[in-house]
């Protein structure tokens, strides 16, 4: 589980940030690559990078700002000249809108789409759930309709422990799928084993939240609780003047993002949605004045691609 940062900016393109999106590769878990909001020129970051468009299962759009949406015509357009299953369905999940902003796009440029796309209205709650992962959606406080999300990995079942099956000479077999199943079996020699004795301790699921465009609020606490990674916007700096700012267009301030972190007890805060004023020293400056209300704290950049770890020893706690 992996988060690439395929744009960082704030409201428009600048020479080192490009506009909001988010890659959550999930190869390992699922073959498949999550997007977070598609700013103009997605596909070109993307090309930048080792994504492959056909492995998009799918996209979650916070909200229909210009500069979260713009690149996903073009980007749903290239998907499909580039091997893209044309029996699987790719699911974008937005708000009320978005389907007819995309399929205004595709229609009056006569674009067909060589795969199905499903549109989900997002509504607060669980938006998507299956075997392996939820994911969560509440509602945020910016000018527009604006959601926030939290992915969360269901706990994976403990290995089963097959050198101590050995060390008590049970004999490999079928009876291992039972005993990793947790069953009580009775072995040719008489013997009662439980499955539970043979199965290690359960790894926690991952947990990664992404907060675009609002203003401190509530669900965004809940949203990012104990979160192993919460993404934050960061459209203002910690300044007086900034924090007017902030509350009067709808957005948070670094250290909004940082007394959330603190509060919801996450592990890492990735700061992103800088505006392309923030470089050298006022940059770095941001990163100290963050780190004092929330140490583990860092500023993504464009192409940063970030490891989620499984936590260690959690199943202790
Ligand atoms: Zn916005």
């Amino acid at each position: 589980m992996q988060l690439e940062f395929l744009g960082t900016g704030s409201g428009q393109p600048s020479k080192f940030r490009n506009v909001a999106s988010i890659a959550l590769k999930l190869l390992d878990e699922r073959n498949a690559v999550w997007l977070f909001d598609v700013g103009e020129a997605t596909q070109h970051q993307i090309l930048r990078t080792t994504i492959r468009p056909r492995k998009i299962e799918k996209i979650f759009i916070s909200h229909l700002h210009g500069d979260h949406i713009f690149g996903l015509p073009g980007l749903l357009s290239s998907r499909s000249f580039q091997g893209a299953d044309k029996t699987e369905p790719l699911t974008i999940y937005g708000p009320k809108g978005l389907k007819h902003f995309v399929q205004a796009a595709l229609r009056v440029s006569e674009t067909h789409l060589s795969y199905p796309v499903k549109y989900v209205d997002i509504q607060e709650g669980v938006i998507f759930e299956d075997a392996t992962f939820r994911v969560v959606a509440a509602p945020m406080k910016h000018r527009i309709e604006t959601w926030g999300f939290r992915v969360e990995e269901k706990d994976h079942p403990g290995e089963l422990l097959v050198d101590k099956l050995q060390a008590d000479q049970i004999p490999a077999g079928p009876v291992y799928g039972q005993l990793k199943a947790g069953k009580t079996v009775t072995l040719a020699d008489g013997r009662q084993v439980n499955g539970q004795d043979y199965i290690g301790p359960a790894q926690k699921g991952r947990i990664v939240t992404i907060i675009y465009d609002t203003r401190p609020n509530q669900h965004i606490v809940d949203l990012a609780r104990h979160a192993d990674v919460l993404v934050h916007e960061s459209t203002y700096g910690i300044s007086d003047e900034e924090f007017k700012m902030a509350r009067a267009h709808g957005h948070s301030t670094s250290a909004d993002a940082a007394r959330v972190a603190r509060e919801a007890r996450v592990g890492k805060l990735i700061l992103t949605h800088l505006s392309a004023r923030y470089v050298g020293v006022l940059l770095k400056k941001l990163i100290q004045d963050v780190r004092r209300i929330f140490p583990n704290t860092y500023v993504a950049r464009d192409f940063d691609v970030v490891d989620i770890p499984f936590k260690k020893d959690l199943h202790e706690s």
